[in-house]
C-alpha cells in the first residue's frame, strides 16, 4: 500500500512503524472474511482492510479522529484474528494500537460517553475498587431500572459477572491491592501434591524449587474467579516449581490500553517492571506466568511498547522474554511426561495420588474455547488442547474456534449489541457439540460465556490442577 507520511511524521517512531504496516498491506482482503464484526455487519468499514484504510487516512493527515473513524475502530475487538489470517504479516494491533491514541488524543466524545469510559478506566484495573464496586452493585441492585441507560448495563454485567463465579474473591496476597506483601510459594517436594497456596506457603521453607517463577495477580480475574491463579499455583507447586506474586504487581494495562489512554497504561505496566525487576535482581525468575490471556499478551508485548524509553527499553524486553501464558510455561518447564501417570480415573485411584472420589475424567467432553489473546495475540492454540489431553480430558473441537466470543476486555461493555450478538453465535457453537464442561485460558471470555450458556465453563488450569490432584473446579459443582 503506498503511503504519504511526510518527513517530519516519519521521525517519530510511531508514524514510522504505522507506515512500515500499512506499506504491508497489499489489499487483498484476505483478513476481511475471518473478522467477527464484518461477519456481523457486512460493511467494509467495519473488517480489517476498512479499518486500515480509515487509520491510514486519520494518521497520515494528521487530522483529528472524526466520527465515522471513531464508530468503526471502536467496533473492532482488537482479536487480531485478521493477523491469524493476513499472508503478508500486516502487524494489525500496532497500527490499531496507534489509531486509538490519536482518537484519545484528538477526538472529544459526547459526555456520557467519556463518563463512562473514564469510570470504567478508574474502576477495572484495580482490584479493591473492582472487588467494591461489585458490592456495590449488589446493594443498588434492587434500584437498578431508576439508573441512566449505560449505568443500568453496568449493574447488570456486575451482577452477571459476579454470578459467573458465585463469589467475590479476596485480594491475592501480594497484589496491588494487597499493599507491600508479597507471597513466596514453595513446594514441600517436587511433584507431590500440594493442598493449598496457603498451607504450602508455609511449608516453603524445606521446600526445594526446581524453577522460580513469578505468577501476575491480574486485576478483574482474583475478584470473579480467585480459584484460577489458586489452581495454577498448585499445579506448579506440585511439579517443584516455586510461585511468586512480586510485591507491587498488579493489572498488566491491557485494560486502558485498549481504550487508547497511553498514559495510565503505561504507568500501570511500569508498576509491573519494576516490581518483576526487582524480583529478578533479588533472586532471579525463570519466567513471569500469566493466567489471564488479554494480560499475556500484553506482557508479550511490553518490550516493542517501550523501545524507546531509555530508562525501560530493556527492563521491559527482559519481561516480555520471561512472560509466558500458564500452560506454555507448563509444557516448557515439565516437558513431554509432565502428566504421566497423574491423568483420570482408575490409575489415579491405583496410585494414591489425589486422594478420594477420583473422577473419571477420561469420560468427561471438554469443549476448548480458543481465546483469541491465546490463538491469535499469542499463536498458543494447539498447546492448551494437548495439555488437557495428555491430562486425560476427552477434548472436542468447537465450530468457528477461530471466531471472537465477544467478550474482548472492555468492549461487552462499551459495545454490548456486537458483543451479545457474538456471545450468542459462540454459545450455539459450543453446545452444537454437547459438551460438559467448556474450558478457557482468559477470564473475559469465561465470565462473558458464562453469561450465554448454563454449560459450566472452567479455565484450562483449574482442569489441569485437577488432573493431578486439585480439587475438582468449583463451577462444575
Ligand atoms: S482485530 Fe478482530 S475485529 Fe478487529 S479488524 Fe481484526 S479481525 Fe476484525
Ligand atoms: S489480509 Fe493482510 S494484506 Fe490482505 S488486506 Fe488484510 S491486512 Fe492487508
Amino acid at each position: 500500500m503506498q503511503t504519504h507520511f511526510s518527513p517530519a511524521q516519519l521521525a517519530d517512531p510511531q508514524f514510522a512503524e504505522s507506515e512500515r504496516i500499512l506499506r504491508a498491506c497489499v489489499h487483498c482482503g484476505f483478513c476481511t472474511a475471518t473478522c467477527p464484526t464484518y461477519l456481523l455487519t457486512g460493511d467494509e468499514l467495519d473488517g480489517p482492510r476498512g479499518r486500515i484504510y480509515l487509520a491510514k487516512d486519520m494518521l497520515e493527515r494528521n487530522r483529528s479522529a472524526d466520527a465515522t473513524t471513531v464508530k468503526h475502530l471502536d467496533r473492532c475487538l482488537t482479536c487480531l484474528a485478521c493477523m491469524t489470517t493476513c499472508p503478508s504479516g500486516v502487524h494489525y494491533m500496532h497500527l490499531v494500537d496507534h489509531a486509538r491514541q490519536h482518537i484519545e488524543r484528538t477526538y472529544r466524545r459526547p459526555l456520557p460517553d467519556r463518563f463512562f469510559r473514564a469510570l470504567l478506566a478508574f474502576v477495572l484495573p484495580h482490584t479493591g475498587r473492582f472487588r467494591m464496586a461489585l458490592r456495590m452493585a449488589a446493594v443498588v441492585q434492587p434500584l437498578r431500572s431508576a439508573f441512566p441507560g449505560r449505568l443500568r448495563q453496568l449493574l447488570d454485567a456486575a451482577r452477571l459477572g459476579a454470578g459467573s463465579s458465585g463469589r467475590v474473591g479476596s485480594a491475592p496476597a501480594g497484589s496491588e491491592a494487597e499493599g507491600t506483601k508479597r507471597i513466596s510459594v514453595v513446594p514441600r517436594s517436587p511433584a507431590k501434591p500440594a493442598e493449598s497456596p496457603s498451607r504450602a506457603a508455609h511449608a516453603g521453607a524445606t521446600g526445594r524449587a526446581i524453577r522460580r517463577v513469578a505468577l501476575l495477580p491480574g486485576c478483574v480475574q482474583p475478584v470473579l474467579r480467585p480459584e484460577i491463579n489458586d489452581a495454577a499455583i498448585r499445579l506448579l507447586n506440585r511439579f517443584g516449581v516455586e510461585v511468586v506474586v512480586a510485591a507491587g504487581t498488579g493489572c498488566c494495562g491491557a485494560l486502558v490500553h485498549h481504550m487508547g489512554r497511553e498514559r495510565q497504561a503505561g504507568a500501570q505496566a511500569k508498576a509491573d517492571i519494576d516490581a518483576w525487576t526487582r524480583e529478578i535482581d533479588a533472586r532471579g525468575l525463570d519466567a513471569i506466568i500469566v493466567t489471564a490471556s488479554g494480560c499475556g499478551t500484553m506482557l508479550k508485548d511490553y518490550g516493542f511498547l517501550f523501545r524507546g524509553d531509555a530508562a525501560y527499553a530493556e527492563k521491559a524486553r527482559r519481561v516480555s522474554e520471561l512472560a509466558g501464558d500458564v500452560t506454555e510455561i507448563v509444557a516448557q518447564m515439565l516437558g513431554e511426561d509432565a502428566f504421566a501417570g497423574t491423568s483420570a480415573g482408575a490409575e489415579r485411584a491405583e496410585s494414591g495420588n489425589g486422594g478420594t472420589s477420583l473422577p473419571d475424567i477420561g469420560r468427561l467432553r471438554v469443549a476448548y474455547h480458543s481465546a483469541c489473546s491465546l490463538q491469535h495475540g499469542q499463536k498458543l492454540h494447539a498447546l492448551p488442547q494437548q495439555l488437557l489431553k495428555r491430562a486425560g480430558f476427552n477434548v472436542i473441537d468447537v465450530p468457528e474456534g477461530h471466531i471472537c466470543c465477544g467478550s474482548a476486555g472492555t468492549y461487552s461493555l462499551l459495545q454490548p449489541e456486537m458483543s451479545t450478538q457474538l456471545r450468542e453465535r459462540k454459545a450455539r457453537n459450543i453446545e452444537s457439540v454437547s459438551p460438559d464442561v467448556i474450558a478457557t485460558g482468559n477470564i473475559g471470555c469465561i465470565t462473558h460465556i458464562a453469561q450465554g450458556t448454563r454449560i459450566p465453563i472452567v479455565h484450562t488450569v483449574e482442569l489441569l490442577d485437577w488432573a493431578t490432584g486439585g480439587p475438582r473446579p468449583r463451577a462444575l459443582g
